[in-house]
């Protein structure tokens, strides 16, 4: 026996994350006479950043305040809904369901979302799903390193990399792209020492290319960050040595935050990213994905956002042609 549909109107679109990504694809397509829902868990992984950095016309603006002016975009729309809620499940639709509820193409979902401070719980029947649930970071583990994170230390080099012109830096991390990560940082500043935390991740052959432009690597296990109050002041390492250093970037493990789609298995790349075709489909018809969650990962706000836009083109076609039975945009 099927399951019933629930009694809720249909939508176009449930988009799961209403940051840059998530905004700006519900924005273009609100525009395009679309029924959207954005469900918003409120965490961005830029919060305990105060400035960003790089967005034209927004060049410092704290990222809260472009999430604000994004929600206020978006919400202006008759046709916007923006649920602060945690989606928790995404069931797809049998054909029969999608059709009985007016999709044309047979294809739909069930969102189901927990609402979030004190907002109710949401549910949504969808005919797609933009999943723009941005990533989860997972610092090296030092006691103090949250502490400096978002002003002494950054992840991202191209946002935060010009304030850092100059200084003694650090790199920390333990995974296999840290050689190229020192040569952007050498960018901003020659007095750049890798800390690999006792992880062997930088073969010999790169360590020699980074000391040919007076890059250090230091392969000893690291105890902590230091500080004086606020400022970051170095690196203690295991053996109680500590080296002075200022500030400089960390490179985090992510991951993609998509438990929420239990049973419906997703593909994912090595790092564990969502891969999606070009049109931003990913390997389940109708779930398409943007921003920091899709190859290559953690990238910029602007980029986010221009992939939502671009995304939510492909999104629109889809359904269009969807509607008519002519088969994807791309064929
Ligand atoms: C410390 C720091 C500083 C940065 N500084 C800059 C900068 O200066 N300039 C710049 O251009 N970029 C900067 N970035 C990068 C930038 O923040 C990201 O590239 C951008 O925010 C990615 O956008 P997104 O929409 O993909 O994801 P996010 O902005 O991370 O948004 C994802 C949203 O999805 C929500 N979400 C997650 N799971 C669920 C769920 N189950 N249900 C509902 N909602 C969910 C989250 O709560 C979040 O609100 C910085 C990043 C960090 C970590």
């Amino acid at each position: 026996m099927t399951e019933s549909v629930p009694e809720v109107a249909p939508i176009g679109v449930a988009i799961i994350g209403g940051g840059p990504g998530g905004l700006s694809a519900g924005l273009q397509l609100v525009r395009a006479n679309r029924r959207i829902a954005i469900l918003d868990s409120n965490r961005p992984r830029h919060s305990a950043t105060l400035q960003s950095h790089g967005f034209l016309t927004r060049d410092g603006a704290p990222p809260l305040e472009l999430r604000r002016l994004g929600r206020e975009e978006f919400e202006q729309y008759p046709t916007a809904i923006f649920a602060q809620a945690a989606a928790r499940e995404v069931v797809p639709l049998s054909r029969e369901e999608a059709l009985s509820v007016g999709f044309p193409d047979g294809i739909g979902f069930r969102v189901r979302g927990s609402g979030i401070r004190g907002s109710s719980d949401v549910e949504f029947v969808a005919r797609r799903v933009l999943l723009a649930a941005g990533l989860t970071e997972e610092l090296p583990d030092l006691p103090m390193i949250r502490a400096y994170y978002g002003t002494a230390l950054h992840s991202c080099v191209e946002c935060d990399g010009f304030e850092k012109t100059d200084k003694p830096l650090v790199l920390i991390g333990e995974t296999s792209d840290l050689f190229a990560r020192a040569l952007l940082i050498s960018r901003f500043s020659s007095d750049l020492i890798v800390f690999t935390n006792g992880a062997d991740t930088v073969r010999p052959e790169q360590e020699a290319q980074l000391a040919s432009i007076g890059i250090r690597v230091e392969r000893r296990q690291i105890d902590d960050i230091v500080g004086e109050r606020a400022d970051m002041t170095g690196v203690r390492l295991a053996d109680g040595e500590i080296i002075p250093r200022v500030g400089g970037f960390v490179r985090p493990r992510w991951h993609a935050p998509v438990e929420f789609l239990g049973d419906l298995e997703v593909e994912r790349d090595d790092w564990g990213l969502v891969v999606v075709s070009e049109r931003g489909e990913t390997s389940i018809r109708g779930v398409y994905a943007v921003g920091d969650i899709v190859p290559p990962g953690p990238q910029q706000l602007i980029i986010a956002a221009g992939n939502g836009a671009r995304v939510a083109a492909k999104l629109n076609m889809d359904m269009i042609r969807g509607a008519l039975g002519v088969g994807l945009v791309d064929e």
